[in-house]
């Protein structure tokens, strides 16, 4: 058991419960509304947010981890709102996305390094939020500059103990890029969790990056694109029948509002991309394809309390 921080305050990791490991709340490009502040209407969309996390609440999520880093819009006052008004636990990310913002070109990496960590040991700005997770993303492969902030993530993870969860563009097998890096940063692979492993259909390039002892974060689940629901539950079956229950994470990538995708669109073309999908309709395809309630629980509670339990800088 360890004592981890949420938007909301201290959380018990005994407390974690059924843990989604990569969704978002907002996802946002802020210097829209800081020139178009009509653009965004944040009382409306708390009213959206809170009824979407209840939803989630009601289909037996307890935690869900918000992985949007600094330069999409992440918004700790409003997740913690949010968080607050709906009773889920959210944990909240510091890190990049994999355009290196033009912020950071030409200053030395251990800025990054150090505002990474303020966020996790003092929190996010004044909002009194500390994140406790570390997200960075490489697509559509690694430039030097994506190679930067992999390395001075894997910096404020080892300084601080709280875990990696990545984007990686799946097609280019860029997860392996990610875990090389890694393990030239000296990280503890256990403590990391390479994300959209879901959007592959390679089962060798899975088997490596779970025998390098990081998780697969099979984390898009919901989205029809590049692989069906069926094609993704398909292959976690695959992954837990050759003995890799212990080396998964489940999650949607959803969002409550996502703004490079004009509004209508996720409800009427992306149906299923929402936090429900996972409980109420892929469990039970993983239960037809075999997957024990044993194995169940070890991808949506145990892995990811053991994935944040390990919280000891190193
Ligand atoms: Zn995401």
């Amino acid at each position: 058991m360890a004592i981890i921080q949420s938007a909301t305050g201290p959380l018990s990791t005994a407390d974690m419960g059924f843990t989604l490991m990569h969704e978002h709340v907002l996802v946002l490009w802020p210097p829209m509304y800081q020139q178009y502040p009509e653009l965004f209407d944040r009382a409306a969309q708390m009213e959206n947010a809170v009824a979407r996390l209840v939803r989630a609440c009601e289909a037996g999520i307890r935690t869900m981890v918000d992985l949007t880093p600094i330069d999409l819009g992440r918004d700790p006052a409003f997740i913690a709102e949010a968080a607050r008004r709906s009773g889920m636990q959210i944990i909240v990310a510091t890190g990049l996305y994999y355009q290196v913002p033009f912020y950071f070109h030409h200053r030395p990496d251990q800025e990054m390094v150090d505002l990474f960590v303020r966020d996790i040991t003092e929190g996010i700005g004044r909002s009194g939020v500390r994140a406790n997770v570390i997200k960075c993303a490489t697509e559509p492969e690694m430039h030097p500059m994506n190679e930067r902030v992999l390395r001075a993530s894997a910096k404020a993870h080892r300084a601080t103990g709280v875990p990696i969860c990545t984007h990686t563009y799946a097609a280019g097998r860029t997860g392996l890029d990610q875990v090389r890096v890694f393990k030239e940063e000296g990280v503890d692979l256990n403590r990391v969790v390479i994300g959209h492993s879901d959007d592959s259909d390679d089962l060798s390039y899975l088997e490596q990056i779970v025998q390098s002892g990081a998780y697969c974060g099979m984390d898009r689940i919901g989205l029809p694109a590049p692989r069906t629901s069926e094609q993704r539950a398909e292959m976690i079956a695959a992954l837990v029948e050759k003995g890799y229950a212990d080396r998964i994470t489940l999650s949607h990538d959803a969002s409550c509002h996502i703004d490079m995708i004009p509004p209508g669109i996720p409800e009427t073309v992306l149906p299923k991309w929402n936090y429900t999908h996972i409980p109420l309709d892929v469990l039970p395809m993983l239960r037809e394809r075999g997957v024990s309630e044993t194995d169940i629980r070890r991808l949506t509670v145990d892995n990811p309390r053991r994935i944040f339990e390990q919280d000891q800088p190193y």
